[in-house]
């Protein structure tokens, strides 16, 4: 048994997402859409299969949303490379850790994405 009780470092926070755990993640969130993609793929095609039009049209609708957070994980990875990964192009400031923890790929900071809608 440890009598060590002194605190564990505290890992202050980092301000910034490092450009590796952002790659990490993004390329994480990447591999997961994808495989959600495979597997509408794969439920579609039976759906239509069988003529189940609603939901092939359900699926239609969640494999363009797939798509388009792939196509944001994408530029994403593009910021990460050139710098601009984790600053909000909208007022410049960073985005917060805890936001890029749970969206990645987002772009803006909170107000302006609300603003841009
Ligand atoms: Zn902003």
């Amino acid at each position: 048994m440890s009598l060590d009780t002194r605190t564990p470092p505290v890992e202050a926070r980092p301000e910034r997402v490092t450009p590796r755990e952002a790659r990490r993640r993004l390329e994480h969130e990447r591999a997961s859409r994808l495989a959600q993609l495979q597997a509408i793929g794969d439920a579609g095609r039976e759906a239509q299969a069988v003529e189940e039009a609603d939901e092939a049209q359900v699926m239609a609708a969640q494999r363009d949303t797939i798509e388009r957070v792939l196509r944001e994980v994408e530029a994403a990875l593009v910021r990460v490379q050139d710098g601009s990964y984790g600053t909000c192009p909208g007022c410049s400031k960073s985005i917060p850790v805890e936001r890029l923890e749970i969206l990645p790929y987002t772009q803006f900071c909170v107000p302006c994405q609300r603003k841009t809608g």
